[in-house]
């Protein structure tokens, strides 16, 4: 069982579809500059938060999708099927942890990024809060 700490957050996707739950606190909050990542953002990085896989609770259909890193990893990432929000990604490495994706949790959580990773894969136009510890790829 996860260790609750009292912490809980809530998140839902974007038509409201898919709702969860989390107890506890994330590891991390980082974001990722990857290729897929700005594939799968529209542009930018993906945020993700790390969570223990049993501290999240989720209902409603969830459709995930499957891509081969350059690392050899299977990366999984969860979306809704009726409106295409992000809401998880996993990695064959760490199947222990789920990074929630940032933008899928309910307001008001105090979470922001601290680590930028595969930032030599960002855009040339990006400006990257020189705050946040950046990798060129990843650490
Ligand atoms: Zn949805
Ligand atoms: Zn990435």
């Amino acid at each position: 069982m996860a260790d609750t700490n009292g912490k809980s957050f809530s998140g839902s996707c974007a038509c409201g579809v898919v709702t969860y739950r989390i107890a506890g606190e994330p590891f991390a909050v980082r974001q990722c500059w990857c290729r897929h990542c700005q594939k799968l953002s529209t542009g930018g990085p993906t945020h993700n938060a790390f969570f223990r896989t049993d501290a999240i609770t989720a209902e409603g259909t969830i459709a995930s999708n499957v891509h081969a890193a350059d690392s050899g990893n299977q990366l999984t990432w969860y979306f809704c099927p009726a409106c295409g929000t992000q809401l998880f990604g996993a990695s064959s490495a760490r199947p222990e942890m789920r990074a929630v994706r940032l933008g899928s949790l309910d307001q008001a959580h105090e979470l922001e990024p601290t680590i930028a990773i595969w930032v030599q894969e960002a855009p040339a136009w990006v400006r990257i809060d020189p705050a946040l510890e950046q990798h060129p790829g990843q650490p």
